[in-house]
């Protein structure tokens, strides 16, 4: 069982008062609160090692760099991929996401079909719009039901001998639904499709085993499990990532440069060129620590808990409808009260300390077939409470009274 009372006590922020009110943080899957031990990490960086990393000879360089390489272990280990080399470090999934669809231009022809689903993040639709508009290959939209889930059925039927690439979100920021990828994966490999699959949204309630899965590429924002912004990863099976062209040029990612030509320094310093993040990917190792001390499989039973309890009383809401009722979902709740506008009841919450998000979620074909303009999100993490959920319920209701 997780000591949430000790769990809490880790993160600063959870001691704050928002519009004089105790905050109540609902608003994980947008970004997770940082607790102290990685703050630590963070100022610790910054205090006694600060330098530039891979190049220096001098102690410092070294430090950095060993503890950065340290954190791409960490990741590797924790996704349990085959190679370090296949972790790339990135400023996050949106960043992840738009280097292996660049990379694929050279790889897709015109009349190449392209699937992702019809709930994905703005970022896992724009990057393939884009390869798209460049290529003349065809983007496909896997459709969900009301329920919120994917049809399978027609998946089925839209994988042929021309679907080069599918991509999908592990789980839906906007509802919550666990997609079935092993399936998504095992299916699309039966045609020769690659598979990108989205982590953003997973990566704080479950490990994903990249080798099990067999999964392609894999992406994550460290910023949702514990960590800084500004940083995440990509991962991909070292024949793609030796086949995709690098994303940015620059310092770093060279083996030789001279004005004739240049070749590129191998995995996985062909994808990070730049001075990166170095002080973020050593918290976002910090943050994988930390998470993994407390333990996924105690988060997620308690998550879901707090999801359980949390829909059976907000259902109780006469008006009250929630968008995404998939069997498997996680800890995200999106619901609207008949009549009343998602950001007028959010606007209400902000006043009484709840913090949750409103609006389309970057998700819109998710607004647009449930023909509405958004919802209301309360996202729960590890941290949160029982006691904090019946906070939201009166919330809400007290929203609703002085809204309708
Ligand atoms: N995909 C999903 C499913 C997400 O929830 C998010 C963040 N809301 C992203 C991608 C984008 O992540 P980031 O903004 O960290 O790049």
């Amino acid at each position: 069982m997780l000591d949430i009372k000790k769990i809490r006590a880790d993160f600063p922020i959870l001691k704050r008062n928002v519009n004089g009110k105790p905050l109540v943080y609902l608003d994980n899957a947008a970004t997770s609160q940082t607790p102290q031990q990685v703050i630590d990490a963070i100022v610790d960086y910054y205090q006694n090692y600060n330098a530039n990393i891979h190049r220096g000879v001098h102690t410092l360089s070294q430090e950095a760099t060993d503890k950065y390489e340290q954190a791409r272990n960490k990741i590797q280990k924790h996704f349990n991929a085959a190679k370090a080399y296949e972790i790339i470090f990135t400023s996050g999934t949106t960043h992840s996401i738009n280097l292996v669809a660049n990379g694929f231009s050279s790889l897709i022809k015109k009349g190449d079909e392209i699937l992702v689903s019809a709930m994905e993040h703005h970022s896992n639709i724009v990057p393939w719009q884009m390869l798209c508009e460049r290529t003349g290959a065809l983007l496909k939209v896997i459709p969900m039901n009301q329920e919120g889930e994917l049809r399978m059925d027609v998946y089925d039927e839209l994988l042929n001998n021309k679907t080069k690439l599918v991509f999908c979100n592990h789980i839906s920021n906007a509802l919550g639904t666990i997609n079935p990828i092993e399936e998504i994966i095992e299916k699309a490999h039966k045609v020769g499709a690659a598979v990108l699959i989205d982590g953003a949204q997973a990566a704080p309630h479950l490990i994903a085993d990249v080798q099990a899965l067999d999964v392609d590429f894999y992406t994550c924002s460290a910023h949702k499990i514990c960590g800084p912004t500004g940083v995440g990863m990509l991962y991909g099976k070292e024949n793609w990532l030796n086949k995709l062209p690098p994303y940015q040029g620059g310092g770093e990612m060279i083996a030789e440069v001279t004005f004739e030509k240049t070749t590129y320094a191998g995995l996985p310093h062909k994808f990070e060129a730049g001075t990166p993040n170095i002080c973020g990917g050593i918290a976002f190792g910090a943050a994988l620590d930390y998470m993994n001390a407390i333990g996924f499989e105690e988060i997620a039973k308690y998550e879901h808990e707090l999801l359980e309890y949390a829909t059976q009383e907000l259902l109780k809401i006469d008006g009250l409808k929630i968008y995404g009722t998939a069997k498997n979902k996680t800890s995200v709740i999106s619901f609207n009260i008949e009549g009343i506008h998602p950001y007028d009841m959010g606007s209400i919450l902000d006043k009484l300390g709840i913090a949750v998000r409103t609006g389309h979620h970057c998700a819109q074909p998710i607004m647009d077939f449930y023909k509405i303009p958004g919802t209301v999100r309360a996202s729960f993490a590890f941290y949160n409470t029982l006691e904090e959920v019946d906070v939201l319920i009166t919330g809400v209701l007290k929203a609703k009274s002085m809204l309708l």
